[in-house]
């Protein structure tokens, strides 16, 4: 951090206090949730800014609340919380993998929910897919209001957001599902996953699918949905080995984007193995 400053870090203790903090400081100050990818921002060469708004102290951030709708997880919530306080809930099993693989222990302590989301640049955030193929919606504050929007729809606009918002809040419909999350690390533990395929299944009582959402992180800029896979999918037994089939007839429908660790190609060769994978974690339950 050579040469950078870090003026201010502002503490405050309600959410309509952080939105009014945000909005003084208009580009000179952003969000500091777990800071695990701001403090690395001198690895990326991108400047520091002058001053942070810590959602630290904000009890209503840091809390899961459980309807009959939805699982309402609160934007500071920490990876290792959501494995802690969500591991009983069988349909967020793909969540709750994604949370407790990613990165190292150390890091699953301060990383959030709302960092995970928010953070425009991050292709391999694991939380993404998992979310995604939950539909999930997020809680966005501005100095305008308060609006819901669909976790697809804010992944298109974040980057175009006004500086002063707040992710508040993720919601989960309560659905009966059964997910699974898997992912490709390069080398060691700690490394971004090179791919990620989360699912999320809904069965018929004859085991068949009655349909599957399947989303792919890590392997062009932003997480997406499979959609031609789910369409392919939608109806049939669920088996691993016939999906993963589907999976190598449309895996062109990606374009893998290129990076220091691996080239492009290789995140869309690698998206059929762990299409087969995921489904195959689901079909042992
Ligand atoms: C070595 C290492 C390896 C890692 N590997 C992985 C991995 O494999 N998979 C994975 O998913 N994660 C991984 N992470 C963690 C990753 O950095 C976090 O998941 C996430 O991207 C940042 O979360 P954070 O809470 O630390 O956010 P911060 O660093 O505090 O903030 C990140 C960005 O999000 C904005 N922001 C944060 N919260 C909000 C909010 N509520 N509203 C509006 N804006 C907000 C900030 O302003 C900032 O721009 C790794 C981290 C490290 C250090």
């Amino acid at each position: 951090m050579q040469g950078q400053q870090i003026t201010g870090l502002h503490k405050p203790e309600t959410v309509a206090e952080a939105l009014a903090a945000l909005s003084d400081l208009g580009g000179g100050g952003t969000v500091m949730a777990g800071a695990t990818w701001i403090m690395r921002a001198p690895f990326r060469r991108e400047p520091m800014k002058p001053a942070y708004v810590s959602l630290a102290q904000i009890p209503e951030l840091h809390r899961i609340a459980f309807t009959q709708a939805h699982v309402r997880i609160g934007s500071a919530v920490t990876h290792a919380q959501l494995v802690r306080e969500l591991q009983a809930i069988p349909e967020l099993g793909g969540l709750v993998s994604a949370a407790g693989d990613s990165a190292n222990p150390a890091v699953r302590q301060a990383a959030t929910v709302g960092g995970n989301l928010c953070t425009a640049d991050f292709a391999a955030a694991d939380l993404v897919p998992a979310l995604l193929c939950q539909d999930a919606e997020v809680e966005i504050l501005t100095m305008e209001g308060r609006q819901f929007l669909s976790l697809d729809a804010f992944l298109g606009l974040r980057e175009r957001l006004e500086r002063a918002y707040l992710l508040v809040s993720v919601l989960v419909p309560r659905r009966p599902l059964a997910s699974a999350h898997a992912r490709l690390p390069l080398r060691k533990a700690g490394d971004y996953p090179v791919a990620i395929v989360s699912v999320a299944v809904e069965r018929r009582p004859d085991g068949h699918m009655r349909g599957a959402a399947i989303a792919v992180g890590s392997v062009e800029a932003v997480a997406r949905r499979w959609r031609g896979l789910e369409r392919a999918v939608a109806g049939l037994p669920l088996d691993a080995s016939r999906i993963h089939q589907l999976a190598l007839d449309l895996a062109d429908e990606f374009v893998g984007r290129d990076g220091p660790e691996v080239p492009g190609w290789y995140r869309v060769k690698v998206l059929p193995t762990l299409v087969r994978r995921a489904f195959a974690t689901l079909q042992q339950h």
